[in-house]
């Protein structure tokens, strides 16, 4: 501590005001499930090719009691740490899939794992258990995985990826390019899509190199048979460059922002409308 006294009042205060508010978000955390205060909302991923709803990423969201939300970038972190994402993560399975099973057209329901639930020796069987409670076939759902899931003990998470696999779910890489070691993963591990992060995409209209890695990318999928979604399209120009490189999917508040289950399912009606022609 300093010994004029000035950092320690102004410092201490602070830091144990950040351990409160961390100390009653956990306590609220462990209420949450049980007081159903999650929701999930859907976000679109449109294919470029047919222009229609490839499918929509479930996204977890905490409505608490005073009506506010919190972001899941706040309270996943301390989930993790104190291993409430394991029912958390179960609920979302759950909870996406019985969503899906319900909408007019097949699209495909997207979950984001936990690096936690991942090496969780139950995650297969929680898988087969939510698909089989909903009724949803296996090709319907897809699992996001991020390089933090893959970082350690690399036979044991190979062995987890290809038993889900072959139940024939689909799994992707999301947040791809912020790892320290995307490219040797692809090479390791089996995927079906890969996702350009959002940083990539962001820069691309005023930034040579993000433009040369996204095609970059985009190419290695193609050559490898694995499909790309470009994630966070906010405008029509990164819209243009992104389908100019050869990506097969987008993801963003361009083409549709996360949305409840009614409007999910309303959207996919109005596809279905535009098929028959009514
Ligand atoms: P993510 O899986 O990479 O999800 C994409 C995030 O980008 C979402 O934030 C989404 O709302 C946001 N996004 C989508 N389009 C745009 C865009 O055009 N511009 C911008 N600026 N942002 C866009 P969200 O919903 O806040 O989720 C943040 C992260 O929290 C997710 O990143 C994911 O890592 C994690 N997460 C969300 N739901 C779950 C869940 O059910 N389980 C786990 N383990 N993690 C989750
Ligand atoms: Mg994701
Ligand atoms: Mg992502
Ligand atoms: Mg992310």
């Amino acid at each position: 501590a300093r010994s004029d006294g000035v950092g320690v009042r102004f410092y201490e205060p602070v830091l144990a005001e950040r351990m409160e508010v961390r100390r009653r978000l956990e306590l609220d955390l462990r209420r949450a499930l049980a007081l159903k205060q999650f929701e999930l909302a859907y976000q679109p991923q449109i294919h470029l090719e047919s222009g229609t709803i490839g499918g929509f990423e479930a996204l977890l969201r905490w409505r608490q009691a005073d009506g506010s939300f919190v972001s899941p970038a706040d309270f996943i972190p301390i989930a993790e740490e104190t291993g409430l994402i394991l029912p958390i993560g179960e609920w979302v399975l759950r909870s996406a899939c019985q969503a899906a099973a319900h909408w007019s057209h097949p699209a495909v329901v997207a979950v984001n794992l936990s690096p936690v639930q991942f090496r969780n020796r139950g995650l297969t069987q929680n898988v087969v258990a939510a698909l089989a409670h909903a009724g949803l076939p296996p090709e319907r759902l897809e699992l996001e995985i991020t390089e933090g899931a893959l970082l350690e003990d690399t036979e044991a998470v190979i062995a987890t990826l290809k038993s889900l696999r072959s139940l024939g779910v689909k799994v992707s890489m999301d947040d791809f390019g912020t790892g320290y070691s995307s490219l040797s993963y692809l090479r390791k591990f089996p995927f079906d899509k890969i996702k350009i992060d959002q940083s990539f995409v962001r820069e691309l209209e005023h930034d040579a190199e993000a433009r040369a890695i996204v095609r970059t990318i985009a190419a290695l999928g193609s050559s490898l048979g694995i499909k790309i979604t470009a994630e966070g399209v906010e405008t029509q120009g990164q819209l243009e460059e992104v389908r100019s490189h050869g990506c097969d999917y987008v993801q963003g508040y361009l083409t549709g922002r996360p949305m409840d289950d009614a409007a999910a399912r309303a959207s996919l009606a109005r596809i279905e409308d535009r098929v028959h022609g009514t």
